[in-house]
């Protein structure tokens, strides 16, 4: 089951702008997903329950010491592994000053073979990245994908969520992006917001797809506890959650609205242009090897899950002690297959049906037929060329849906 990394690769230039000359390997669809996680905002957005704290200068160098020597452990750990992808996320990535990024990004060139055609994403704010020239350095430095954490193109629902920039600097900040010559922009929307109708859902998403990124994540409002949304909701008012039946019709005609105009729905919440489906998020759901930097970041080699300590004391311990890849916890069969059904449910090609007997030697659908059976009767799922998927009346409830299959196959 383990993969093995560090062959002795031929290399071409990644960046000749900014990184080494070195020669990269074409990694295909070969290769780690390596994702950094950066754990620092500029406030705090009343919906998030992510790590992360206020950016401050001493505790950001701090960070960015630890990083570079968790990113030379590994490379070394796994003997300068061929990447796919790489993906900065957080937190707000875009508040790394741009000499501190070409710095890591250098680091990782020396610790890890970077593939061909790989994708290297950075998530971005609008209230820290608008001007030309930060996007033009972005692209020089080796970023060649954007996820634009827009949200909304409303100022009440900006205010509503507790974001730090408006509708205006959103648009300028994609502007930005797109005049500077990125060409693989993403923009994430939230909806289900207190207060929001359908009509002005619907709106947002017509003005988002008229800006034509090329990729669109657009995310059902989760209110987690102790946040601030939570007390938003409480007080209800002008504020009161849409209820199911609107949230329904937001879901599944803005899905509709979007394959409308061109873009493809590959999974629950994401939505691409021909060609521009995210390959980090995809190679994470086909259950592909991830290596995650940074604190609380994740990582899963072969049978191998690896956590990294979330308060920056434990991360220095941690990297400073020589505990990088030390401990992990070894997954069963039964914790990989479960997370097979639970990422391939939620993508548009669903689970391979065969694929699943053959490695766990059972009929998921002869043991949850009574289940199966409900749910197609109900369209909730469907089977077609031996993939069992969800329909979008199924994504609708997916956490659900994917619970039952996953946990009460035993
Ligand atoms: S920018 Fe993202 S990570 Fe930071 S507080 Fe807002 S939602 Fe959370």
């Amino acid at each position: 089951m383990g993969k093995i990394y560090g062959e002795d690769v031929p290399v071409k230039p990644a960046f000749p702008m900014a990184v080494s000359k070195k020669k990269v390997k074409d990694s295909g669809d070969k290769g780690l997903l390596l994702y950094i996680h950066v754990p620092f905002c500029q406030s705090r957005c009343h919906y998030c329950n992510f790590h992360s704290q206020a950016f401050n200068q001493v505790t950001f160098f701090w960070y960015l010491k630890l990083l570079l020597q968790e990113i030379e452990l590994w490379g070394k750990r796994l003997k300068k592994p061929l990447l796919r992808t790489i993906y900065f996320g957080g937190g707000t990535p875009s508040l790394i000053p741009l000499q501190q990024l070409d710095q890591i990004m250098k680091a990782l060139d020396k610790a890890f073979t970077f593939g061909s055609a790989m994708e290297v994403t950075l998530e971005a704010n609008p209230d820290s990245a608008q001007d030309v020239s930060y996007f033009r350095a972005l692209l020089s430095i080796g970023i060649n994908r954007l996820s634009l954490g827009l949200q909304s193109l409303d100022d009440t629902e900006l205010h509503v969520m507790g974001r730090p920039h408006s509708a205006a600097m959103a648009m300028q900040s994609f502007e930005s992006a797109r005049r500077a010559g990125f060409g693989n922009i993403g923009l994430d929307v939230i909806w289900g917001l207190p207060g929001q109708k359908f009509k002005n859902y619907i709106k947002q998403l017509e003005a988002i797809a008229g800006m034509r990124p090329e990729h669109i994540s657009a995310y059902n409002l989760t209110v987690e506890p102790d946040t601030v949304m939570e007390k938003i909701c409480a007080e209800g008012g002008n504020f009161k959650l849409p209820v199911e039946q609107e949230q329904a019709r937001m879901f599944v005609y803005g899905a509709e609205f979007l394959e409308s105009v061109g873009y493809m729905h590959y999974e629950v919440s994401n939505f691409a242009r021909m060609g521009f489906m995210s390959a980090h998020n995809s190679g994470y759901w086909t259950g592909t090897d991830y290596l995650g930097l940074g604190p609380s970041a994740v990582s899963t080699i072969g049978r191998r899950r690896f956590t990294t300590p979330r308060y920056m004391d434990e991360y220095d311990a941690y990297v400073r002690g020589g505990l990088v890849g030390e401990d992990f916890e070894l997954l069963t069969d039964d914790d990989l297959l479960k997370e097979m059904v639970m990422l391939s449910l939620r993508t548009s090609k669903g689970l391979d049906l065969k694929d699943f007997r053959k490695r766990t030697g059972f009929d998921l659908v002869r043991r949850q037929q009574q289940l199966i059976t409900a749910l197609r009767r109900e369209d909730l799922v469907r089977i077609n060329q031996g993939r069992l998927r969800l329909t979008k009346n199924g994504m609708l409830v997916s956490n659900v849906i994917i619970k039952r299959l996953a946990f009460d196959s035993d």
